[in-house]
């Protein structure tokens, strides 16, 4: 991979409610967390919109610090008493719900070309930490147990509430907050709750219980990303309670500590200009719309195409759009030779550089639809090197994973890419023998092979070095036929 350190990015906190230089604590291990699903039914596309804005980020990561270098953690939560409830009225077990629909998010993920996080680690494998940092919290003062439950005293963090910017006051007349007898102050959480028969439950100091979900990302990102890491990122709705008592625990465990110093939060979806619920019918999930035929990559596209801040919303003539604009770039790379052998060809001679715009562009809050903008401009200069920008453009959002779909996303008949298997070891022995011709400065042996790789209708480009070729418009085996 290029280095590509030059690059500057900038990413709007919430905490300081500002775009800031970002600037890793340690540039050999860039750390991000992002708060999961929570698995007990199929995502819907809303789900799908963290997952692809926090792709995208950790793609731009790997590229300017390095693949090696950037560690993304991206939660399961698979306790929780929505998950409870389904398997109660499904008559499954907990187990079975959970990881059924862990392997639903984590295809669906991977089918809109989400990369895998470096971590995927599932709550329930994270309890003894998650014990020992409650612990840590009463032995400090700043939780209390009450009726087999321990909660959180947040007045015991006088910081509560600064992510969002509100006050304690604010946040119980504008929260839905759990009221309860044993809380002394109604904003004060739940970070363990007692299980009776028939709930998953795990011993305790405070008997057998389970963890209420804030502790979970908590005690998950201290264990793989330690005390202070660099983003930590979720949608909006998760700002207010969930983070801002994540930020309370992690920073009541360890003083001193910032826990994560970039906050960075996706606005939320809406279908056809109204918020998706099931009541309204317009409720859908990633696989409803992978099953009627929308390519995973079509779907990225139609989320790029706005930035991650605003509200996006989906609909039918942007998915058609998009679909159209992926086909237009498409086949303008297959016309030029593109394919896989085309890029392995450019990044082994190490042409394969970002275009310096799009790259800028992307890295300034991660300004997709301004990097698509770019790349249309690259797809009309037709230039290799604008070529070359569309293409690792293409492969930098995820848009493209293997360059051998190209002509299927170009919508290149498949007719004119079947061809017998003798063809490929003749098209190559053609080309090998070119380029001996070439070294052999014999022009005239050079310019007839080429003339006979022309009349086959193959079209050859060269990159560094390498001659790569795909199938042309008028490809005729015929021609090679005598030459087997
Ligand atoms: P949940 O499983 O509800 O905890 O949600 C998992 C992730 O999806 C969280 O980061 C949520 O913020 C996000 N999310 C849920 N609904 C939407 C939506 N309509 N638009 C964007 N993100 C959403
Ligand atoms: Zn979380």
């Amino acid at each position: 991979m290029t280095e590509t350190r030059f690059t500057e990015i900038r990413l709007h906190n919430t905490k300081t409610r500002r775009r800031e230089t970002f600037e890793p604590i340690d540039a050999k291990n860039v750390r991000m967390y992002v708060c999961g699903p929570t698995v007990y039914d199929r995502a819907h596309i809303g789900n799908a919109r963290p997952a692809i804005v926090f792709d995208v980020l950790f793609r731009l990561l790997r590229q300017v610090y390095g693949a090696a270098h950037v560690t993304y953690v991206r939660n399961i939560t698979d306790v929780d008493d929505k998950i409870n409830a389904r398997a109660a009225e499904q008559g499954r077990s907990i187990g079975e719900i959970t990881e059924e629909t862990t392997g639903w998010y984590l295809a669906d993920m991977a089918a809109l070309g989400n990369l895998a996080p470096t971590h995927t680690p599932r709550a329930t494998d994270y309890i003894a930490q998650m014990i020992s940092m409650i612990e840590n919290l009463i032995a400090k003062g700043h939780a209390y147990t009450a009726e087999g439950h321990v909660l959180f005293a947040v007045d015991s963090y006088a910081e509560y509430g600064a992510l969002s910017g509100r006050s304690v006051d604010d946040m119980i007349a504008g929260a839905r907050v759990e009221v309860a007898p044993y809380k002394r102050n109604p904003m004060d959480f739940v970070m363990w709750k007692p299980s009776g028969e028939g709930l998953p439950g795990w011993d305790s100091p405070w008997g057998r219980g389970r963890p209420g979900w804030h502790i979970e990302c908590s005690a998950m990102a201290d264990e793989l990303l330690g005390e202070t890491f660099d983003i930590h990122g979720g949608g909006n709705d998760l700002m207010f309670p969930h983070h801002e008592n994540e930020i309370a625990q992690s920073a009541c465990a360890h003083p001193g500590s910032d826990f994560a110093r970039v906050w960075m939060h996706n606005e939320m979806l809406l279908v056809e200009g109204k918020k998706m619920s099931k009541s309204l019918g317009n409720f859908f999930t990633v696989r409803d719309l992978l099953d009627q035929g929308v390519p995973g990559v079509v779907i990225r596209l139609v989320f790029l195409s706005t930035h991650y801040g605003k509200p996006m919303d989906w609909t039918e003539t942007k998915r058609d759009e998009a679909a159209g604009t992926l086909r237009r770039w498409a086949t303008v790379l297959h016309q030029h030779g593109y394919g896989a052998r085309m890029v392995a060809a450019l990044k082994a001679s190490g042409e394969w550089v970002p275009d310096a715009e799009f790259l800028g562009v992307l890295a300034n809050d991660l300004n997709t639809p301004g990097a698509l903008a770019r790349l249309h401009v690259l797809a009309k200069g037709h230039t290799p090197q604008a070529l070359i920008g569309l293409a690792q453009g293409l492969e930098q959002l995820g848009l493209i994973e293997d360059w051998d779909s190209l002509r299927d996303l170009a919508g290149v008949a498949p007719a004119d890419a079947s061809y017998p298997a003798w063809v490929e070891p003749v098209v190559e022995r053609l080309l090998a023998d070119r380029q001996a011709a070439r070294t052999a400065r014999d022009w005239a042996e050079a310019d007839r092979l080429r003339d006979v790789l022309n009349a086959a209708g193959v079209q050859v480009t060269d990159v560094g070095g390498t001659a790569t070729w795909v199938p042309g418009p008028g490809f005729d085996v015929t021609v090679l036929e005598s030459l087997q």
